[in-house]
């Protein structure tokens, strides 16, 4: 059995091989060849956590496994990191256990990595502002994706709580890029495209802020409750996500849905686009919109590719289990 540990991940996958193993297997899940599995996530009445599964097979790829993890709210004070997760990988022929992954950066990397699919396969090709909505522990992975796929020029950026927003403006800097701290309203105005990556549970992005041919990548919201944006724009909006049943249930849509405003029909697999099976962005006035709720086989597609490049670069742990 190959171990990966946390601390080797940064060294060893680039934000370019998580974006080719999430496009690949979101792909598969579009033609039938990859599954995901029902989540389990559960408060356990210890340390306040909630602790959980996600798992799926790839058959395409060959990659079987889980993402086990949860969040543990006490862990800042001991100097960890609230979310938690590792990933392990079976032999799909065995069902021995083959691999063992450090899940938590390959988290924000996977996640990151889903919105600039998004980007690349929805957003309009001129578009050169990107507006960022949340400026927690994700955005600057978020960022960081989401500029490699178009020609940026320009970063605006809002959050609910204003002292964070230096993260946004340091990573913009970072990346060669001016940042601006705007209102909503300045925001939709001036973005090309938005990303959305706040624990809210309530809409912060109206309608009204959004111009016509405005991508947006939601991703914040991934539990029943929580809401990032206005359900009429949903309703405006041709919609796509990872997987609907998620979307629908836990993703951004379940408010859309819960209203009448769109139904699981109207909502497109990201992966039937990347497969040529659907069409992406029809007109340059289209609003298109994803809900990125996050998958198992997303973990599992970069915990894979992870443990291919320990291997040829000799820095897995291999052990006899
Ligand atoms: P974080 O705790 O570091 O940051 C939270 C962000 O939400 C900050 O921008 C904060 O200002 C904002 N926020 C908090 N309370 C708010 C409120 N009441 N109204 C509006 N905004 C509020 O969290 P993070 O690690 O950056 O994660 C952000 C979100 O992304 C979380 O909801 C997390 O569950 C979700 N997430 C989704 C996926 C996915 O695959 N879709 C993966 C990882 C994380």
């Amino acid at each position: 059995m190959i171990i990966v540990p946390e601390k080797e991940i940064a060294g060893l996958i680039s934000a370019e091989e998580c974006f080719e193993a999430v496009e690949a297997v979101f792909a598969a899940m579009a033609r039938g060849e990859a599954w995901n599995f029902p989540v389990v996530r559960e408060a356990i009445g210890h340390a306040d956590a909630l602790y959980g599964f996600k798992s799926g097979f790839d058959r395409a790829g060959l990659v079987l496994g889980l993402k086990s993890g949860g969040y543990w709210p006490g862990n800042m004070a001991r100097g960890l990191t609230n979310h938690q997760s590792t990933v392990v990988l079976f032999d799909p022929d065995t069902g021995q256990a083959r691999a063992l992954v450090g899940g938590n950066l390959l988290t924000a990397l996977r996640t990151a990595a889903a919105s600039a699919v998004s980007i690349r396969h929805l957003a309009r090709k001129d578009a050169r502002v990107l507006g960022m909505v949340g400026a927690g522990h994700q955005s600057a992975f978020q960022l960081r994706a989401a500029v490699r796929e178009r020609e940026f020029e320009k970063v605006v950026g809002w959050n609910y709580h204003p002292e964070m927003l230096p993260r946004l403006a340091e990573t913009a800097e970072e990346l060669g890029l001016p940042f601006e701290a705007v209102s909503l309203e300045e925001l939709g105005a001036q973005a090309d495209v938005i990303v959305t990556i706040t624990s809210s549970f309530e809409a912060q992005l109206k309608e009204a802020h959004i111009r016509p041919g405005t991508h947006l990548a939601c991703m914040g919201t991934d539990t029943k409750g929580k809401q990032e944006v206005d359900p009429a724009i949903l309703a405006r909006a041709r919609v796509f996500t990872d997987e609907v049943a998620q979307s629908v249930s836990i993703g951004e849509a379940q408010h859309a849905v819960a209203a009448g405003l769109i139904g699981a029909g109207d909502i497109t697999q990201i992966g039937a686009v990347i497969a040529g099976l659907a069409p992406g962005r029809q007109s340059a006035d289209e609003i298109t919109l994803f809900d990125g709720t996050g998958v198992g086989l997303q973990d599992l597609a970069v915990a894979a590719r992870a443990v291919e490049i320990a291997r040829a670069r000799g820095v897995a742990v291999e052990i006899d289990f």
